[in-house]
């Protein structure tokens, strides 16, 4: 990762968890980008590390990690597979929203099954219903001290390989965003999984249908209340919104390094391209957005960290978001600029870099919809 204002004790975490991508992940990037799969033994190894409790508090045994580590933390992930440390990291931060709203008796098991590896997913999204959330389908109904799943989400990312479900459904439709609900849904209640999809970049992440049959939910597996889901949901994503976006920066950084290391050993018109003054300030912008976009996110890091109000974290964290990922695509196509021809090819690294860049745009909200979340609130009087 670029240079940043660390602590001696976040240097050291992040320097072991580089050293431990380095060894453990890195050899498997292109296998996994070729694959589609999410190397799950990786995964485990983390666990070993205790990076399974990143996102845990420290009563919950946990690691008790600060928001800006928490940010630290990801953006080294994102240095080598952003796919498998979005899908990493959504895993245990799945937790955030049941440590938040949750009983204690949800906090506990919740917290216990991420400690012990569990994969979490977040069930929002189906084929009608994406930035319009209140669009959805997916019910549960009341019968008795159960809740009666039924419905079918798309896009889940970890949906194909989760362990525990947390599942946004409408108890009851005519009161609209305040008629939604969520669930914490463990697997072996039913849960099935359909289509697998195949996408153009984040690879390592597995993507899919999550579909709910009459699936049977114990009562005291709501979180929170009735009609409090969607607030509950909003809440999280904001804190989503910055951190997942971290992940994206350090793979600006990344492509940044290798657009560097080009520049330097590359030569035409007998000098290294980086005596071009085109290509050095090509290279001098994308080291301005990587900077920019680190403390942009940040900041929001902090704010999380201080409980910031609301209104104030959510439009910080949704420009965050939107500056960060398009400076990111904006870095990862200028690498591929740099590195001309051989950027292109599969061989060298940039190409992949852009292509798992670019689903920071549409997913946590698309870039619109953030847009309108930070306009309305900054013009809010
Ligand atoms: C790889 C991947 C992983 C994902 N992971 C998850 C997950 O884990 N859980 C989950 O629930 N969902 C997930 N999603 C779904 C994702 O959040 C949605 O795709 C996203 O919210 C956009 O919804 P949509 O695809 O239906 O696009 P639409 O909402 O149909 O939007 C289409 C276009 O219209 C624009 N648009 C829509 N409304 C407006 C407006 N009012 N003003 C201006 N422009 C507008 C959008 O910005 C977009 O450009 C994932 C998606 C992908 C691709």
């Amino acid at each position: 990762m670029g240079y940043a204002l660390m602590t001696d004790e976040q240097r050291e975490l992040v320097n072991l968890l580089h050293d431990f991508q380095m060894k453990e992940l890195a050899p498997r990037v292109e296998e996994c980008d070729l694959t589609g799969e999410f190397p799950m033994d990786v995964h485990d190894k983390l666990g070993e590390l205790g990076f399974h409790g990143m996102d845990i508090p420290a009563e919950y045994g946990g690691c008790g990690f600060d928001e800006v580590t928490n940010y630290l933390i990801r953006e080294e992930f994102g240095m080598v597979d952003a796919g498998f440390g979005f899908s990493y990291t959504l895993s245990k931060s799945g937790s955030s929203t049941v440590i938040r709203y949750g009983t204690e008796e949800q906090k506990k098991y919740i917290c216990d099954r991420v400690l012990n590896g569990a994969i979490v997913c977040n069930c929002i999204t189906e084929a009608n219903a994406g930035s319009e959330v209140t669009a959805m389908r997916t019910t549960a109904k009341k019968v008795g001290d159960e809740y009666i799943l039924n419905g079918t989400k798309c896009f889940i990312s970890n949906g194909p390989i989760a362990d525990v479900y947390m599942v946004i459904a409408y108890t009851d439709k005519s009161k609209g965003s305040h008629g939604l609900s969520l669930f914490m849904v463990p697997k072996e209640l039913g849960v099935e999984t359909g289509k697998h999809e195949n996408k153009m970049g984040l690879r390592a992440s597995v993507t899919g249908e999550v579909i709910f049959n009459d699936v049977k939910v114990p009562a005291k597996n709501l979180v929170g209340k009735e009609g409090e889901g969607y607030r509950n949901i909003l809440a999280n994503l904001t804190r989503n919104r910055i951190l997942n976006t971290s992940i994206v920066v350090g793979t600006a950084q990344h492509a940044l390094n290798e657009a560097i290391k080009y520049a330097n050993e590359r030569e035409t018109f007998g000098t290294p391209i980086k005596n071009h003054q085109g290509i050095q300030f090509m290279l001098a912008d994308m080291e301005q957005l990587v900077q920019a976009s680190r403390n942009y996110l940040i900041y929001g890091a902090n704010l999380l960290q201080r409980n910031a109000p609301k209104d104030v974290i959510s439009q910080v964290a949704a420009g965050a978001k939107v500056f960060a990922s398009e400076a990111a695509m904006k870095v990862t196509t200028d690498a591929v600029q740099v590195l001309g021809g051989y950027g292109y090819m599969r061989e060298y690294p940039v190409e992949k870099l852009m292509r798992d860049t670019k689903i920071f745009s549409i997913f946590e909200g698309t870039n619109q919809i953030n847009r309108m979340v930070q306009g309305r609130a900054i013009t809010k009087i």
